[in-house]
């Protein structure tokens, strides 16, 4: 096996804005630290308004005089495909910038985040020509149409749980569709934006069509959501962050979203299942991966009280397996907590749940590593009753929550949340009630027999309620970047 190790002093790091295609340096106003070893890795400059109007203004220009959204679209279609294949050939470097402040170990930017989303780029680039509209049923006098036009200039807003493939997710389909755009990473993990940015105009994409600006929510993200020239924005974060998003869009336009928020994701085991440990292996994964910190963690267990035993007693002897190294060691697997204000957090929240009731299965405690780093493990609590806050809110680190059932109706009921609505699993071998519940369920997305999402990039993702309005992935997501143009011509 290759060694992926590397040591953190070793890396250059891009530091700054990404404005017609250079990098824009200046200004120390936000301390960038490490979750894997409490390093001060940086301090970024902040894009205040000026600024951000700075880079709409030159996306919009670009947009409109660089024949971006004029030009042939295979055109288009071809620097997609190129900026693919330079975020292979830059693979390594790629995963260590991501890898360097977030909490993805080095295995994994490496194995999954960047071919992930070199794949994404292209399997974008192939709607650039298959999307252009209708032609009306009209009288044949007439020639009535509905055709697709880019907005202009995107805003985009992405969180620092997966900062590339978040940031591609909404930057990729926006540029493919034929705008421009302005993209605010988030203040924590600010680098390897700059990086694909910058590779994106190595591949002949024009400089100032895709500008990155740095900064916190407040001073960048307000600005970037408010800005008249930016037609449509596109955000994942949480839902309450989505809400003021949403708000300033309504405020300075009104503008459409596109919203990724949060998720309490239900997963059902029921008694039938036929291998307990392949069952425990796939919930152990969905509520520890990146130590759960993963919109659509699996959060919440509901088990049929024949199987439960057994179920969460080989969940608890995974708990105990972990171990924790910085995200830059070649044996790292398992992911530390971005900050240690949000490890204090679920640590209070499942203090506060135990007081409430809940039962302990298996602690969620810090943990060492020999770099220090912020580090919990994996805890499971037992609850009975559903306004147990571990039950109700997103918790946003490696805790399970587990309640048993009797019968369908009742893990049903159990799997509805008053808030949100982003994913379920469902673990049977009968057919016939997973298709109840994919029928029942309040989810954007029901996996049945597995959990996660697969490298069919033209599945849609996205949630109901309180999880989001829209999608990312998928043609669905291509097309929100479109506005449709309704056309009617006399012709005779
Ligand atoms: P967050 O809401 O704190 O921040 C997300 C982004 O929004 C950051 O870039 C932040 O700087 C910016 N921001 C903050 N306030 C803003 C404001 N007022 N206006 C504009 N921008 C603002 O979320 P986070 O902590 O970075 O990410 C974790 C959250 O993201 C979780 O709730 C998680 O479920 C959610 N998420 C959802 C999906 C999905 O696909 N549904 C995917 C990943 C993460």
């Amino acid at each position: 096996m290759i060694d992926l190790s590397f040591r953190p002093e070793d890396i250059t790091l891009p530091v700054g804005h990404f404005l017609s295609g250079k990098v824009v340096s200046g200004g120390k106003d936000i301390a960038v630290t490490s979750p894997g070893n409490g390093s001060l890795l940086a301090y970024v400059p902040e894009a205040g308004p000026e600024l951000v109007h700075e880079a709409a203004q030159t996306a919009a220009r670009v947009q409109r005089e660089s024949g971006w959204a004029t030009c042939a679209p295979r055109e288009r279609a071809r620097v997609l495909r190129r900026w693919a294949d330079l975020v292979e050939q830059h693979s390594m470097e790629l995963a260590r910038l991501e890898t360097v402040c977030s909490t993805r170990p080095i295995t994994q930017t490496v194995g999954w985040d960047i071919p992930f989303l070199a794949e994404g780029i292209r399997f974008f680039s192939e709607y650039c020509d298959k999307i252009g509209g209708d032609v009306a049923a009209t009288s044949s006098s007439l020639l009535g149409m509905a055709i697709y036009e880019p907005y202009g200039v995107t805003g985009a807003i992405a969180p620092w749980n997966f900062p590339l493939v978040m940031a591609s997710w909404k930057v990729v389909p926006s540029l493919a569709a034929g705008n421009g755009t302005v993209l605010k990473p988030s203040e924590m993990t600010p680098f390897s934006a700059v990086r694909l940015a910058e590779l994106a105009v190595e591949a002949g994409m024009p400089a100032g069509l895709f500008n990155v600006v740095q900064g916190t929510g407040l001073a960048t993200g307000e600005a970037i959501c408010r800005h008249p020239d930016i037609g449509k924005l596109s955000f994942t974060g949480s839902t309450r962050t989505g809400i003021a998003v949403m708000k300033a869009a309504a405020e300075s336009g009104p503008k459409p979203v596109t919203l990724e928020l949060g998720g309490k994701s239900p997963q059902l085991v029921f008694n039938d299942i036929s291998s307990v440990d392949e069952v425990a292996d796939r919930i152990f994964r969905a509520f520890t991966g990146n130590a759960g910190q993963v919109c659509v963690t699996g959060s919440r267990l509901i088990v049929q009280r024949g199987v439960a035993e057994p179920l969460i007693a080989a969940l608890v002897a995974r708990c105990g397996q972990v171990a924790a190294f910085a995200p830059w060691a070649a044996a790292a697997s398992y992911s530390p907590i971005i900050s240690e204000p949000q490890a204090q957090r679920i640590l209070n929240l499942v203090e506060n749940s135990v007081k409430a009731g809940a039962q302990s299965l298996a602690p969620c405690l810090r943990m060492n590593s020999e770099e220090g780093g912020i580090f919990l493990s994996p805890g499971i609590l037992l609850v009975t009753d559903v306004k147990s806050p571990v039950w109700q809110e997103e918790v946003f680190g490696p805790v399970l929550a587990v309640q048993t059932f009797d019968d369908d109706d009742e893990a049903f009921a159990l799997a509805e949340h008053p808030v949100y609505g982003l994913a379920a699993g469902v673990h049977t071998a009968s057919m016939s009630r997973a298709m109840r519940a994919i029928r029942t369920l309040k989810a954007g997305t029901v996996w049945v027999n597995r959990y996660g999402r697969s490298s069919d990039f033209v599945i849609p993702t996205g949630g109901f309620g309180g999880s989001g309005i829209g999608k990312d992935l998928g043609r669905q997501a291509f097309e929100a970047n479109l506005r449709l143009k309704s056309v009617l011509m006399a012709v005779e």
